[in-house]
């Protein structure tokens, strides 16, 4: 993936995508497999706003059923079964403790009720995946860290995660291989119109500060947040924000959803990269839409509410690393306005300002693909072009092909080969997940160079082949990128100003930063730690 922005300037485009999330990386990926001469850009990283921010978890939504909202968990459900398919190593299953107590909101029999419908709507799902009740004692025996006293039973559902970041990144390379001209740090300053039609933009490189023109027959906005401030859409969308604290290791291979006492709103605590995930919260948005600070009260919010599950309690001082970010919900109806932020309708909308721009409005990561294939079906009725959406069940752009299909087996021989080649165990098994095919390039380079094999900090699973691979083929611009996205060094670690310096030295050569470049960059770590 090189980042080449001026591939862009002065050519004229089927379609521009604007903003560089899970919703614009489907979008691009999927115009430019049905053969359309795309352009997708960024302001900042791919996935550098909510797409990085999010739960990640690929799932139907098991609390949307509360609402009503089965047509929504139905087909985010139908996505999640094909991601799992087609994407193995970046979105793979994870069950669910539902621990039930004498003073649940939700009790035995609705829960129950709740999770058989949540099977029945992800039709065609394996029976092993289905729900499972378990007695008192049997549910204290798997989740030991729960408090058990007046605990009733408790049930285990299927659902999925991935690493969101990494999910935008594969995307956007998929659609480069597809033939789209992807630039990221490349910001649209202004809409060329042509009576009254949208027909070209300026884009700024955010890298040089040079601007170009460029000429587009359709342009979609999948700008999420910054569309609170567009004058074509702003009174459509309101925002919330939902933040996540990084805890110690908690669970091995499953996560716990639980209820709020203090609103009886749904949380999650979730393995991932071997510490735990503690989110999240859903508070109205009024604020700044470049900077996202984190409350305290949230964070006060969120660990009342684990520790009122939990044996051992967590404080302040346990927090490892936190990030915020904003949802974009459709305007809410008479109704809704009224009621909790939480209530509002997670389901996405595409709408067609009167300049023809299209706009991709609110939606999950989980289910961005459909609605994707969507924005791209309406662009392509729009040019009067008929091509069918490719998507739908391909195999990921770096799913490894030499595996024949079947993955477990590939995974496995992957694994033991980067095991013997220095890896430990639990690097190798996170390596293979977040590189796919990728991987065999990684182990090539530390068969050159054993040292690389290394842990970049000694408590987590990313290894310096991994870094230096991101550096040189991730379309890595700042520090940032490969630290907060590329692998969430930023957010699982206390990453001190001698190992920012130390790892900036790391990538210095592959990405041609002097010394002076270097202090800047970890200057602007730094600067987003104290956000
Ligand atoms: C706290 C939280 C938890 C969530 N958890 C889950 C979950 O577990 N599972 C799930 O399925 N969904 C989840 N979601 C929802 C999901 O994360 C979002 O729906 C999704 O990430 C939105 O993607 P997007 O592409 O629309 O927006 P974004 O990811 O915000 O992307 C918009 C992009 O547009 C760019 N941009 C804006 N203006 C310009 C411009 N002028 N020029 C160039 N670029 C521009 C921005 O830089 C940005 O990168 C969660 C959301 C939140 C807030």
């Amino acid at each position: 993936m090189n980042r080449n922005p001026s591939s862009l300037c002065h050519r004229s485009f089927d379609l521009l995508v604007c903003g560089g999330g899970i919703y614009g990386a489907w979008t691009a990926y999927d115009a430019a497999l049905r053969g359309l001469k795309v352009a997708l850009i960024d302001q900042g990283d791919w996935g550098g706003a909510t797409s990085s921010a999010s739960s990640k978890l690929v799932h139907g939504g098991l609390r949307y059923l509360e609402q009503f909202e089965f047509r929504l968990v139905r087909k985010t459900l139908a996505e999640r079964e094909m991601l799992i398919k087609a994407a193995p190593h970046r979105v793979w299953p994870l069950r669910f403790g539902v621990p039930v107590y004498a003073h649940s909101r939700v009790g035995l029999l609705r829960m129950k009720l709740g999770l058989m419908l949540y099977d029945l709507l992800a039709a065609g799902q394996a029976s092993s995946k289905r729900h499972r009740f378990f007695s008192r004692h049997r549910f204290a025996e798997r989740f030991p860290l729960l408090n058990a006293a007046a605990l009733k039973g408790g049930f285990t559902y299927a659902d999925a995660q991935t690493d969101d970041a990494r999910l935008v990144l594969e995307l956007v390379d998929g659609a480069i291989q597809a033939g789209a001209v992807c630039v990221n740090y490349c910001q649209l300053t202004r809409l060329i119109e042509e009576n009254g039609q949208a027909c070209g933009a300026e884009l700024v490189d955010l890298s040089t500060n040079q601007s170009c023109e460029i000429r587009v027959r359709q342009i979609v906005f999948a700008t999420g947040r910054w569309q609170a401030a567009d004058q074509q859409i702003k009174n459509d969308c309101r925002l919330t924000r939902g933040i996540h604290l990084i805890l110690p290791p908690l669970l091995k291979d499953e996560a716990l959803l639980l209820t709020a006492p203090s609103d009886g709103r749904v949380f999650f605590v979730i393995p991932w990269y071997g510490l735990t995930l503690l989110g999240t919260t859903d508070t109205a948005y009024h604020d700044s839409l470049d900077a996202i600070d984190i409350d305290r009260a949230e964070i006060a919010y969120l660990l009342d509410a684990a520790n009122t599950y939990l044996k051992k309690s967590w404080s302040q001082a346990d927090i490892i690393g936190a990030f915020a970010g904003l949802r974009v919900l459709k305007s809410p109806s008479a109704a809704e306005a009224a009621a909790a932020p939480s209530s509002i309708s997670r389901d996405w909308e595409l709408r067609t300002a009167g300049n023809g721009a299209h706009y991709s409005i609110g939606g999950k990561l989980t289910s961005a693909r459909q609605d994707a294939a969507q924005i791209v079906d309406r662009v392509c009725t729009t040019l009067d072009i008929q091509r069918p959406c490719a998507t739908q069940g391909r195999l990921f752009p770096w799913y490894p092909h030499e595996s024949a299909m079947d993955f477990p087996a590939w995974s496995q021989a992957l694994q033991e080969q980067a095991i013997q080649s220095g890896i430990d165990r639990e690097s190798a098994f996170w390596l293979i997940r977040r590189h796919g095919g990728n991987v065999t390039e990684i182990l090539r380079t530390i068969a050159h160079h054993p040292v690389l094999a290394e842990r970049i900090v000694s408590s987590l699973p990313f290894i310096t082949a991994d870094l230096l691979h991101c550096a040189a083929h991730e379309m890595v611009v700042h520090l940032d990128d490969a630290l907060r996205r590329r692998i969430p060094l930023l957010i699982l670690a206390k990453l001190t100003a001698t190992d920012l310096r130390r790892i900036a030295g790391s990538i210095s050569g592959i990405l041609h930063w002097d010394t002076a470049r270097c202090a800047q960059e970890v200057a602007r770590c730094q600067a987003w730690l104290k956000q």
